[in-house]
C-alpha cells in the first residue's frame, strides 16, 4: 500500500526533528527544514540545498508541500495588483497588493468565500466553501512580499486581513498564520503592522484580546443603529450592538490601542442625522477612529454611495467630538480588487 504523504507544513519543528532522528539522521536537519519552510518560503524539497540529496529524497518520499500557485495576476491602472491564488484542491481565493508612496499593504483572505451574509459585499454571494489553512494564509503573504520587492523594491509594510472571508470564523488558522508571519522563525514582521478586520463577533474579539493583544483591530460597523445593521448585515441579529460595544471596550482595556471602525455611507440607508449621531455616541464609548470607505458597487441596486454632503456631515460631526476620521478612496476598482469586490470573477 502506498503511504499518503503528509503536508510537512502541518508538522511542528519538533515533529520534523523527530522524523530525522527516526531515520538515523541528526535532529538539527529538522531546524534547517523548518527554516526553509517558514523563513525562506521554500515550495520544493529540492530548494533545501544545505541538505544532502539523500535527505531531500527522504523528505520527498514521506512528505509533500501543499503550496499555493498564482493562477492569474491583474494590475490596476493605479498600481494595485490582484492575484487569483489557486489552492491545492483547486479552490481559488484572491489577495491584493496595494502600493502607496512609501508603503506596500497586503490584503489577504482567510476563507474561501465567506461565512457571513453582508448584503453589500460580493464575497458573501460565494458562501463559505472552506477555511484556509495557516500555510495558505502565509503563502499569500510571502507571495505578496515577493511581488512588492519585484515591483516596488521594498518588502511589505503592512498586512490587513480584509480579503475574502471572516477571520474570526477561522480564528485558529488565522492566529497560527500570524504566528508564522511575526515569529523570528518566520517572517519576523512586527504585529503592530497587522490589522485583523472583523464584521464583529463579540466573543471572538474577547478571546483575541485575551490571547493575542498585539495587532490592530478593525470592525466593519457600517451603522451604530441595531435595526439598520441587522438589515444590511443579517448575521448581526445574533450579536447585539451592546455586546459588540462591550467586547471592543474589553479589547481596548487589554491592548490600549484604538479600534478602527470601517464604515460605508449609503444613500437612504445610513446617511441620516440619526445615523450620524448614533455613530458619534458609539465612538465616544471607547477610543476609536473611523475609516469612511468609498462604496464599490457590486450589482445590488439597493446600495448607492451617499452624496458628498452626507459624508461631509459625518466628518464634521466626528471631528467635533475629536474622533479621528479618514476618508478612504478605493484602490484597484477597475480590476475588482477593491473592498467588497473579491468574488473570483476571473
Ligand atoms: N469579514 C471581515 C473582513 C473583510 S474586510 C470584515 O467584514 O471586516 C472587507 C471590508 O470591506 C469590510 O469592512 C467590509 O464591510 C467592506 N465592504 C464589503 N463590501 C463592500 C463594498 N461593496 N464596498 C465597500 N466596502 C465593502
Amino acid at each position: 500500500m502506498t503511504e499518503v504523504k503528509k503536508d510537512i507544513r502541518r508538522c511542528s519543528k519538533e515533529e520534523i526533528c523527530s522524523f530525522f532522528v527516526s531515520h538515523n539522521a541528526p535532529s538539527f536537519h529538522g531546524n534547517q527544514v523548518y527554516e526553509w519552510l517558514w523563513q525562506k518560503a521554500a515550495i520544493d524539497f529540492e530548494q533545501m540545498t544545505n541538505l544532502s540529496k539523500a535527505h531531500r529524497a527522504l523528505l520527498d518520499k514521506h512528505f509533500i508541500i501543499n503550496h499555493t500557485n498564482i493562477a492569474k495576476v491583474q494590475i490596476s491602472d493605479d498600481g494595485t495588483i490582484k492575484n487569483a491564488v489557486r489552492l491545492y484542491d483547486d479552490k481559488v481565493v484572491e489577495s491584493v497588493l496595494i502600493p502607496a508612496k512609501t508603503r506596500s499593504t497586503a490584503c489577504v483572505s482567510s476563507q474561501v468565500g465567506c461565512s457571513l451574509d453582508c448584503t453589500f459585499c460580493a464575497t458573501s454571494q460565494l458562501k463559505r466553501m472552506r477555511n484556509l489553512n495557516p500555510d495558505e494564509i502565509f503563502d499569500q503573504v510571502t507571495m505578496l512580499n515577493k511581488q512588492s520587492l519585484e515591483h516596488f523594491e521594498r518588502p511589505l509594510s503592512n498586512i490587513v486581513f480584509m480579503g475574502m472571508g471572516e477571520p474570526m470564523m477561522n480564528y485558529p488558522n488565522v492566529m497560527k498564520a500570524i504566528d508564522k508571519i511575526t515569529s523570528p522563525e518566520g517572517m519576523g514582521m512586527s504585529p503592530k503592522r497587522i490589522t485583523v478586520s472583523t464584521s464583529g463577533i463579540p466573543k471572538m474579539i474577547v478571546k483575541m484580546a485575551d490571547e493575542y493583544p498585539r495587532f490592530k483591530l478593525a470592525v466593519s460597523l457600517h451603522s451604530a443603529i441595531e435595526e439598520t445593521r441587522n438589515q444590511i448585515m443579517p448575521f448581526s441579529t445574533s450579536f447585539p450592538l451592546t455586546d459588540l460595544q462591550d467586547s471592543i471596550r474589553y479589547w481596548f482595556s487589554k491592548t490600549k490601542t484604538r479600534v478602527t471602525y470601517e464604515y460605508v455611507v449609503w444613500k437612504n440607508i445610513n446617511d441620516s442625522k440619526a445615523e450620524i449621531d448614533a455613530l458619534v455616541r458609539f465612538c465616544k464609548k471607547t477610543p476609536s477612529k473611523v475609516n469612511l470607505i468609498e462604496y464599490n458597487p457590486v450589482g445590488n441596486d439597493q446600495f448607492n454611495q451617499a452624496d458628498d454632503d452626507a459624508i461631509n456631515q459625518y466628518v464634521a460631526a466626528l471631528e467635533k467630538s475629536h474622533i479621528p476620521v479618514t476618508i478612504r478612496r478605493s484602490r484597484g476598482k477597475d480590476i475588482d480588487a477593491a473592498c467588497g469586490q473579491l468574488a473570483n470573477k476571473t
